[in-house]
């Protein structure tokens, strides 16, 4: 079982400040669980930590069923890629493959078996293939060596930090669907670090997103998307961004609006019980560009959901075109379809889906709904 648990685990570099604070996790045997954040979040450190490559300053890490504070990275039995491929460049892909093997002096049989296999899975398995030095393969396939040197030394985890940033953008989606296949024929244990939101939720069967130094939220790409716990993690996650809108709530007869100087909306009924608290407070308004319709090809268009917005830009994508809007002192992105007709500077009848609209309190940023 190789399943990874992390105890109150906290990494200080210098004495004044954490690089991870806290941070208690569990990730299960055969699981994906990537890691996302922005940069300087402490993900990789929390990764090296899970490596053996930086000690813990507090906290208990647990492989398996052992505690491995002070067990060395070598003895760890996980194997790590790193966004530099770091292929020895003297060596053929056979060689950098059997590397590994060969320093931990496996019978070479059994070496000549795991490389063939490891190959053949990565689809590098030609002998011309293997014979190629690094400098003789695409930026994709030096990247699948790399996963290789993991895949031969059949570890109890794999571990990525960022193994795909160095690819352009095409390869990226490409290498993202064979570590998908990886993961499910191996099924084996997986922590991916990566800062790529899109990623994050392609790869991963959970996520973790974290923040200086401290999580956020772990849950399933499905439910971080649909209920996030805060704001951060509302605007981390998902493209274009959730959008956010400044308001108050006010009740009239019996029902409750969201209200600022340009806007006024009305709430659904399933949420009153969860925004009753709110009433006369400032709360944020958080609703994504793909929820909110220019009237014309909104379904529902009652008045109540409906706002005067006035066109800023328009972005057109193809298939879809981005709409930047203003009402008041409010900004906003509705993703409307390449059939839309509005143009700059017009004003434009908008639709706020009111079931998809969550909202933080205005203090803390955490999600009430
Ligand atoms: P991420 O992987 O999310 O980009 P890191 O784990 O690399 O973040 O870094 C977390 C924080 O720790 C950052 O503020 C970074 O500057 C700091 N840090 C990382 N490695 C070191 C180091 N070796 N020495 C000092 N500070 C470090």
């Amino acid at each position: 079982m190789a399943t990874v648990i992390l105890k109150n685990v906290s990494k200080s570099y210098s004495p004044t400040s954490l690089a991870v604070k806290n941070v208690s996790l569990e990730v299960e045997d055969k699981e994906f669980m990537v890691l996302v954040g922005p940069s300087g979040c402490g993900k990789s450190t929390t990764l090296r930590m899970i490596a053996g490559l930086e000690e813990a300053s507090e906290g208990e890490i647990v492989i398996g069923d052992q505690i491995v504070n002070d067990v060395p990275a070598k003895n760890r039995d996980i194997a790590m890629v790193f966004q530099n491929y770091a292929l020895y460049p003297h060596m053929t892909v056979y060689e950098n493959l059997a590397f590994g093997l060969k320093l931990r002096r496996y019978p070479p049989r059994e070496i000549e078996r795991r490389v063939q296999e490891a190959a053949e899975i990565l689809g590098l398995g030609s002998p011309q293939m293997l014979k190629r030095r690094p400098k003789e393969l695409s930026g994709g396939e030096r990247q699948r060596v790399a996963v290789g040197r993991a895949i031969v030394r059949k570890p109890k985890v794999f571990l990525f930090d960022e193994p795909l940033s160095n690819l352009d953008a095409k390869l990226r989606v490409q290498m993202r669907m064979e570590l998908q296949k990886l993961h499910n024929r191996l099924q084996c244990t997986m922590i991916y670090v990566t800062h790529d939101q899109v990623e994050a939720l392609t790869l991963g069967d959970r996520i973790v997103v974290m923040k200086d130094g401290t999580i956020q939220q772990v849950s399933d790409p499905v439910n971080l998307y649909e209920n996030p716990c805060n704001r951060f993690v509302a605007g981390f996650i998902g493209s274009p961004p959730m959008n956010f809108l400044t308001g108050k709530i006010i009740v009239q007869n019996g029902d409750y609006f969201f209200q600022d100087k340009a806007i006024k909306l009305r709430l659904l009924p399933q949420h009153h019980a969860r925004i009753a608290p709110y009433r006369d407070r400032d709360v944020t308004l958080g609703i994504r560009p793909e929820d909110i319709y220019d009237k014309i090809f909104a379904l529902d268009a009652r008045p109540e959901f409906t706002i005067t917005a006035t066109v800023d830009v328009l972005e057109v994508m193809g298939s879809e075109i981005f709409l930047y809007l203003n009402a008041g002192n409010n900004s906003f992105v509705a993703r409307v379809s390449n059939q839309d007709a509005a143009v700059a500077n017009q004003d434009l009848q908008v639709v706020f889906d009111m079931s998809k609209a969550h909202f933080f309190d205005a203090r803390d940023d955490k999600a009430i709904f």
